[in-house]
């Protein structure tokens, strides 16, 4: 069978040729997600072979069969976007089908998760089975991925397959790894703390938009009442103003509400020589 030859082509629908033979030349490409995939210990780069974009590093481990549910391994960056693909995914045992709970493109109703892949894909929105692929088995850029279950829901990664590197798979040695149930263990963890974390963070700002509606409310009422006196009205505007939320800060365009341009009734200094001697002023 003859080699694939290298392709210099970048963006555009790459993904169709996620079914040729990967290349065996490789380049400096976009930075691998994984912790110490750089070319260099501070290198922005990884080798990546140039018919997929697959990091180098990536498809030997996933050739030795090694996968990893350890979000720690990733670059601190992705850690939370790791975490935010899991949280769509209904991880379950080793020998169930994880369905995906997230995006469903209405249009052509496939699965999808947004994720900007400079270098990688021109696309921002991906199959969750390449991201689950991406995640576990390496960031093998554009490598076609094929399920053992046919379920295209699925984003087990032991049902995963990524196609045309050689992967070893082993499903006996996976199901008995104690390292791989530790690590999916702790993986379902950090998954609900992110949930928690989410969550909590929703309602604070809905906390915090209740609060400013309700101040915003009281300040109104005690402004226009005319029983307010006049350094109740002064603190208030002072307060607004320290806190930066007086109108003339949160609303610096609103000209009706206080810009009215100011009208200078004052002479500048250069235009004295535009007085008649009479004092009569001359027109502009
Ligand atoms: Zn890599
Ligand atoms: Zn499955």
């Amino acid at each position: 069978m003859a080699e694939a030859k290298p392709s210099k082509k970048r963006g555009g629908h790459t993904y169709g040729r996620r079914n040729s033979q990967m290349s065996n030349t490789a380049e400096e490409g976009e930075l691998c997600l994984f912790v110490g995939h750089g070319i260099g210990r501070f290198s922005e780069k990884s080798m990546r072979y140039d018919s997929h974009q697959a990091c180098t590093r990536c498809v030997a481990s996933a050739r030795e069969g090694r996968l990893s549910f350890d979000v720690n391994r990733l670059l601190k960056k992705w850690r939370k976007k790791a975490l935010e693909f899991w949280s769509n995914v209904e991880i379950g045992a080793p020998d169930e089908c994880w369905n995906w709970n997230g995006k469903i493109n209405p249009r052509t109703d496939q699965p999808q998760f947004p994720w900007r892949r400079a270098g990688i894909a021109s696309s921002t929105q991906h199959h969750p089975q390449r991201v689950a692929m991406w995640l576990t088995w390496g960031d093998l850029g554009f490598s076609g991925v094929k399920t053992t279950c046919g379920n295209r829901y699925c984003c087990n990664p032991f049902h995963l397959i990524p196609q045309k590197i050689g992967v070893f798979v082993d499903h006996d040695s996976y199901h008995d790894s104690f390292e791989l149930a530790c690590e999916l263990h702790t993986l379902k963890q950090q998954v609900i703390d992110y949930q928690m974390d989410i969550a909590i963070e929703k309602a604070e700002e809905g906390k915090r938009i209740a609060d400013a509606e309700a101040r915003s409310e009281a300040r109104h009422r005690m402004m226009f009442d005319v029983d307010t006196d006049y350094h109740a009205r002064f603190e208030a505007v002072l307060t607004d103003m320290i806190d930066g939320r007086h109108i003339t800060q949160t609303e610096p365009d609103d000209s009706a509400m206080y810009t009215q341009s100011p009208i200078d009734n004052d002479q500048d200094e250069d235009c004295d020589d535009d007085t008649d001697l009479d004092g009569k002023p001359t027109d502009f």
